[in-house]
């Protein structure tokens, strides 16, 4: 066994349907936690102590949600979305308000702050305004959009 697969994993029940609803199975859950807990790039939210973290292995982003437990990790929610999230790069194009988000970037330290990021997928491309870290550049896409707005798009987008 590799080492993302000697992760022990407790998933609710209810949360193990909304993975098969959404196609996403416990090797990719699992590859999400092994990559973030190895590099230590994930999203932690002190206040309920919990972790956000996603990982792209292939043509689609996968993102966990997850707290640590004895022997292994709760999984909270997991999400995918297919779209490419680019960070401008630039500090001029930061926005600087501040986010309500209570993620905080765990290798930075540092609270999120709202960007301007690119969204890309296929030929398209779309700005957008989303939480990220202003050090490292890490963009939090939340599940609220991964499922609602950027499924629309990319839905919208393959239709054509
Ligand atoms: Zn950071």
């Amino acid at each position: 066994m590799s080492a993302d697969e000697q992760i022990c994993l407790q998933i609710a029940e209810d949360v193990e349907r909304l993975l098969e609803d959404r196609l996403i199975l416990g090797e990719d859950v699992q590859k999400v936690i092994h990559h973030a807990e190895s590099t230590g790039k994930k999203l932690i939210n002190p206040a309920i102590d919990r972790f956000l973290a996603f990982y792209r292995p292939k043509a689609v982003t996968y993102w966990v949600e997850y707290s640590r437990i004895d022997g292994g990790y709760q999984v909270h929610t997991a999400y995918s979305h297919r779209m490419v999230m680019k960070s401008g790069g630039s500090t001029k194009e930061w926005v600087k308000s501040g986010s309500d988000s209570d993620w905080l970037c765990n290798q930075c330290q540092m609270p999120l702050e709202v960007q301007t990021v690119r969204l890309q997928y296929m030929q398209s491309i779309f700005p957008i305004n989303l939480p990220a870290c202003s050090r490292c550049g890490f963009i939090l896409v939340a599940e609220e959009l991964a499922t609602g707005k950027v499924a629309e798009a990319e839905q919208a987008l393959e239709d054509k």
